[in-house]
């Protein structure tokens, strides 16, 4: 079965991405999960299944609006985030809505949070957690990388894989930065569609809702093609002893 979910050219080591088991997915902002593991998702959700974890509300990408204050941009993030997940095949089940304020991840007791998604990977039987790089600049997606390490100190049995998400783009020395740890490539082109239909749930971050902050995050068309065309990559984390 499962080898019919890739094509003749994907390697041995991006099949393995992919177990027996759910995969967790940590993405600190609504958006990332598809834009650094859209592809995987959407094959997972085909096979064993897959859940998101969603750590921060994602509130920030509009400062200054006054039609989308902060709480009300939240839920409208939620609500995209759901429909995203739905159009790479889950349902809205597959996802759990953490609500820290966007930019401040950080600033929270990250063990209580570990604690929580342990016990999340545990009830899954969850034994491959991704989570977004270190390497990105992002204050968010470098604590959510140190609570999947935690999550993984926690759950020896659980394997962590870092997905980097603008670092690929913005960081020219974002492989070396990863040190020597394992780079997958997973090849996303059959998902290419989907993955594109996904980013587009995210209506928020296109440009075409919050329309009263100029300094509003916006994804442009570029990105976007980018993000769907190119494979996915992830760095398997060897964790010390
Ligand atoms: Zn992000």
């Amino acid at each position: 079965m499962m080898g019919d979910l890739f094509t003749a050219r994907t390697s041995q080591a991006a099949k393995d991405l992919l177990g027996a088991n759910p995969i967790v997915v940590l993405a600190p902002h609504p958006d990332d999960e598809t834009l650094g593991c859209g592809g995987l998702l959407a094959t997972a959700f085909q096979t064993a299944g897959a859940h998101v974890v969603c750590m921060t509300d994602g509130s920030a990408s509009h400062p200054g609006s006054v039609q989308w204050p902060s709480d009300r941009l939240a839920i409208l993030r939620d609500q995209e985030l759901v429909e995203a997940i739905e159009r790479l095949g889950g349902r809205e089940g597959d996802m759990t809505w953490l609500g820290y304020p966007d930019g401040e991840l950080r600033n929270y007791d990250p063990h209580p949070i570990a604690e929580r998604i342990a016990t999340i990977c545990r009830e899954l039987g969850a034994d491959r957690l991704f989570s977004a790089s270190p390497v990105d600049h992002h204050a968010d997606h470098k604590a959510t990388a140190d609570i999947a390490r935690r999550v993984a100190a926690l759950c020896p049995s659980l394997r962590l894989f870092f997905y980097p998400v603008w670092a690929r783009w913005d960081e020219p020395d974002f492989k070396a930065l990863h040190g020597d740890w394992p780079l997958v490539h997973f090849e996303t082109a059959r998902h290419c569609q989907r993955k594109a239909d996904a980013l587009n749930a995210h209506q928020s971050q296109l440009g075409q809702v919050v329309l009263d902050a100029p300094s509003g995050f916006c994804l442009e068309q570029e990105m976007i093609r980018r993000f769907c065309e190119e494979d996915e990559i992830y760095f398997e984390v060897q964790q010390c002893p």
